[in-house]
């Protein structure tokens, strides 16, 4: 199934009555783990119909897309304090949930989401392994020395949204 396929598949379930759309989405789910883009529209889709109620299950589950998706659908506050699952995911193994669990949090635009953004962007990167070439990488070098590509980095969108944050207050 192509991506596209798939896209506009989880778009016409998440319309469709929730008792048909999220057997079938939830039967699909396992068996689209070869595509991270592909089980991550099926996982937003289920995550709306079931009004994101799995999403406190997936921030702590083994697979890293379903980790993707509640990085980006939990709420950035909880009882007026910031979401501790997604202070959690800030600091996630895989870079690519841990950069949206730092843009949810600095959704929440509070002081104590800067203060998690300011230890997130202080935080120091192990040493790294380039996906591109293979080349191993210090944890200061902020793009690839072999191939020059610049892998996620969570402490740099950190670093970001906290220039951003600043600007604006
Ligand atoms: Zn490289």
């Amino acid at each position: 199934m192509g991506k596209r396929t798939a896209a506009i598949a989880a778009a016409a379930l998440s319309v469709a009555p929730p008792d048909i759309a999220i057997p079938l989405l939830e039967d699909a789910l396992p068996r689209l783990e070869s595509s991270r883009d592909h089980q991550r529209v099926a996982a937003h889709a289920i995550a709306r119909l079931k009004d994101d109620e799995p999403l406190t299950e997936w921030a702590i589950s083994d697979n890293p897309t379903l980790r993707l998706v509640a990085a980006e659908r939990l709420p950035d506050t909880v009882g007026g304090k910031l979401n501790p699952l997604l202070c959690q995911l800030t600091r996630d193994t895989d870079s690519y949930v841990a950069i949206a669990a730092v843009r949810s949090v600095a959704d929440a635009r509070t002081p104590a989401a800067v203060e998690q953004l300011r230890s997130v962007a202080a935080a120091r990167r192990e040493e790294w392994t380039c996906l591109h070439c293979g080349s191993p990488n210090p944890g200061t070098a902020d793009h690839c020395a072999e191939c020059h590509i610049a892998p996620p980095n969570p402490a740099k969108t950190a670093r970001e949204m906290l220039a951003e944050l600043t600007v604006r207050s």
